[in-house]
């Protein structure tokens, strides 16, 4: 491909600058992952992200990209990505729930996104979030210098193929920085191995997007919802990492809501 010298490598203020826009990607997400209650719907929830982000002095990252109309990203049940808030859109007991939210802070993005469990949901469906916050995780230890980005790639479906799941093929984790999008692309799936080799300072969102059914997907009418082909459930979780020469720095660290990690991961 020859496009591996073209994956930016940050550096000490560059790295600093992810921090603190990491950190408030998170502190938003969380934000409104507290507000996710029956009866809210998803544009409140979007607009409560508008205010966040002024009072945070960041702004959305999504909001006008290929003219994206919305702060964040909203999607419930078997809306996989991209779903937009909307003031009929009600969230109910059983939901499912994915915020993802990116910002720009001083400059420099950051993207993350977790799905919400709404009262009681199914028990198939719980199993479904665990897995894939499972596969983040495990995809993330592989965000160390000298790892290819093929191993971590396919850490992500190598875990929940097993358990019956699938991941989407068309939508996929990127580098991040400066920019959203930055080289590589970061698909849930890939040859273990494969390059380009990772090294310290580069900076990748890594956004395992799972199904319980089929991996096929379809765009609705509104051009952005990516909704599943069979109507099954999807679920969603990303962080934005660093990888270095040692531990992965999770630059969007949340404590995980559906799995139990080692105790090794642990960040500031
Ligand atoms: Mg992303």
């Amino acid at each position: 491909m020859g496009r591996r010298n073209r994956i930016p490598i940050k550096t000490g203020s560059e790295i600093d600058a992810m921090r603190i826009a990491g950190g408030t990607a998170r502190d938003i997400l969380l934000t409104l992952c507290d507000m996710v209650k029956p009866g809210v719907s998803t544009l409140q929830l979007d607009t409560a992200a508008g205010e966040l982000m002024a009072e945070r002095d960041c702004v959305s990252a999504f909001l006008g990209y290929r003219g994206f109309p919305a702060q964040t990203c909203i999607s419930v049940n078997e809306e996989v990505v991209h779903g937009i808030g909307r003031s009929d859109k009600i969230i109910q007991n059983g939901d499912v729930v994915s915020i993802d939210v990116g910002v720009f802070k001083n400059g420099w993005v950051g993207d993350n996104a977790t799905t919400v469990a709404v009262g009681m949901i199914a028990p198939e469906t719980r199993d479904l979030l665990a897995a894939t916050e499972m596969s983040l995780h495990i995809a993330l230890d592989h965000a160390r210098e000298g790892e290819m980005l093929g191993t971590l790639c396919n850490a992500v479906e190598a875990h929940v193929k097993p358990l019956g799941y699938t991941v989407v093929r068309q939508f996929v984790g990127h580098g991040v920085g400066r920019e959203l999008h930055e080289e590589p692309q970061v698909p849930n799936f890939g040859r273990k191995g494969a390059r380009p080799r990772l090294k310290a300072g580069m900076i990748l969102a890594v956004e395992p997007m799972v199904n319980m059914g089929t991996p096929r997907v379809k765009i609705l009418g509104d051009d952005w919802t990516v909704v599943t082909h069979d109507g099954q459930p999807s679920a969603h979780f990303e962080h934005t990492v660093l990888v270095t020469k040692g531990e992965p720095e999770i630059l969007t660290w949340r404590e995980p809501k559906f799995i139990d990690l080692p105790q090794k991961v642990t960040m500031p």
